[in-house]
C-alpha cells in the first residue's frame, strides 16, 4: 500500500466537492440554528423537511442502489423517473456514475486501490474523503461496468442533464415551498441546506460506519456489518453484511421485524404493478451462510484445543446441514406442486401429503438447530472457561 499512500498525498483536491460539502455543512450547523432561534421554522416547513429527506433518501436506496446498481427488481418508467429526480435532489452524482462506483465497491470491497470508498482506508476516507481528492481520476469517465444501464433512456437523460436537474431540485423545490409557505429563507435553510447535509451523511454512513460497526452474521470475508441503528438512519440499508453476501436480493433486512422501508416500498409498489421481478436469495443459502459463520467462529476459538473436542460438534453440524437441505428441497417441491395445481386448476391429493412432509421436516430441522445451538453454547463455555 506504499504506492497508494504516495499518490494519495499528491492527488489534487476536487474544489467543487470540497466547497459544496464544506459550505452546506457550515450553513446547516450555524445558519439553521441561528435562524431557528431568531425567526423559528413553521410546522409545515418541518413536515416538508422530513418528507423531502424521505423522497431523496429512498430514491438513492430503492433507485440508485437496489434498482440500478444491483438490478434486484424492475420498475415502471414513472417510478424510475421519480427516482432519477430524487437522486438529483440528493446530490450524489448521476445514476450512471453512482452505480459504476458502487459496482466497483462490491467487486473489490475493502481493496485499498480498487474499492472507490474502501473502509480499510479508515472512517474519513470511506465516509467523505474519497470524494475530496482525485484518487481515481482514471475512472471518472469509464462506464464499462454499467453498459446495461446505458440502455435505460431515463438513466441517460438524467446523466446528460444532471447539473440542471440538481440546480432545479436543490434550489427550485425549496424556493417553491418557501413561496407557498411565506418563508423563502427558512425553506432554503431547512429544505435546501440542512436536508441535503442529512441526506448526504446518512448515505455516507453506509460506506463508512456500516463497514465498521455491527455484527457479521453471514460472512466475515469483507468488512460489511449488520446494524439496526444504521438501518433506521438509512432506510434499511444498515443490514449491510447481508447485502454484501446476497446483493442480488431486493431486501436488506430479511426478517419481518427488521427496519427496511426500502424493501416495503419496493414490495408495496409490486402490488400496483409499478415494480416486478423482485429477486430473493434462497432461504437455504441464507440459513446455511449463518450456520457456517457460527460453526467457523467456534472452530477458530477451538483451534488451540485438542482435535477430539470438535468431533461431536462436527457431526451435529453435518446432520443439521442435511436436515436443512431436506426441509428446503421438500418445501420447494411443495411450492412447485402448488403452483402447478393452481395453474392447471386441479386438486392434487399429493398436495396434502407434501404439506405434512414439509411441516415434519421443518420441525426436525428446528429441533436439530436447537440442539446444535445448545451444543455450540456449551462448547463456547468450555472454551472460555
Ligand atoms: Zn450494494
Ligand atoms: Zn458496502
Amino acid at each position: 500500500m506504499q504506492k497508494s499512500n504516495q499518490t494519495e498525498a499528491h492527488a489534487p483536491v476536487i474544489w467543487l466537492n470540497t466547497l459544496v460539502f464544506g459550505i452546506t455543512f457550515l450553513i446547516a450547523v450555524i445558519g439553521v440554528p441561528l435562524y431557528g432561534l431568531t425567526h423559528g421554522f413553521s410546522g409545515g416547513l418541518w413536515l416538508a423537511f422530513v418528507l423531502t429527506i424521505g423522497f431523496a433518501g429512498i430514491s438513492i436506496t430503492a433507485g440508485y442502489h437496489r434498482l440500478w446498481s444491483h438490478k434486484t427488481y424492475q420498475a415502471n418508467p414513472v417510478l424510475r423517473f421519480l427516482f432519477a429526480i430524487g437522486g438529483a435532489l440528493a446530490l450524489q452524482n448521476s445514476i450512471l456514475h453512482w452505480s459504476s462506483d458502487h459496482r466497483e465497491h462490491h467487486k473489490h470491497v475493502d481493496h485499498d486501490d480498487h474499492d472507490p470508498y474502501s473502509a480499510s482506508r479508515g472512517f474519513w476516507y470511506s465516509h467523505i474523503g474519497w470524494m475530496l481528492r482525485e484518487y481515481q481520476q482514471h475512472r471518472y469517465t469509464n462506464y464499462d461496468n454499467v453498459k446495461d444501464l446505458q440502455q435505460d433512456p431515463i438513466v441517460m437523460w438524467q446523466h446528460r442533464n444532471y447539473l440542471t436537474l440538481t440546480l432545479l431540485t436543490n434550489f427550485g423545490w425549496p424556493i417553491l415551498l418557501g413561496v407557498l409557505m411565506g418563508d423563502i429563507l427558512g425553506a432554503m435553510l431547512l429544505i435546501g441546506f440542512l436536508r441535503l447535509v442529512v441526506n448526504h451523511h446518512t448515505t455516507f454512513f453506509i460506506n463508512s460506519l456500516a463497514h465498521m460497526w455491527g455484527r457479521q452474521p453471514y460472512t466475515d470475508r469483507n468488512s460489511a456489518r449488520d446494524n439496526g441503528w444504521l438501518a433506521f438512519l438509512t432506510f434499511g440499508e444498515g443490514y449491510h453484511n447481508y447485502h454484501h453476501i446476497f446483493s442480488a436480493d431486493y431486501r436488506n433486512g430479511i426478517r419481518w421485524w427488521q427496519f427496511d422501508p426500502t424493501k416495503w416500498l419496493i414490495k408495496g409498489c409490486s402490488w400496483f404493478g409499478l415494480t416486478w421481478g423482485l429477486k430473493k436469495c434462497s432461504e437455504y443459502q441464507v440459513e446455511k451462510a449463518r450456520l457456517d459463520m457460527q460453526f467457523q467462529r467456534l472452530q477458530v476459538a477451538a483451534s488451540s484445543k485438542p482435535q477430539h473436542t470438535m468431533e461431536k460438534l462436527h457431526e451435529e453440524y453435518e446432520q443439521l446441514l442435511l436436515k436443512l437441505k431436506e426441509y428446503y428441497l421438500a418445501r420447494k417441491k411443495l411450492l412447485d406442486t402448488r403452483a402447478k395445481a393452481l395453474r392447471d386448476q386441479m386438486h392434487l391429493p399429493t398436495l396434502e401429503q407434501l404439506q405434512q412432509q414439509v411441516r415434519d421436516l421443518k420441525h426436525a430441522f428446528k429441533a436439530q438447530r436447537r440442539d446444535f445451538r445448545e451444543l455450540l453454547e456449551s462448547y463456547q463455555r468450555t472454551l472460555t472457561s
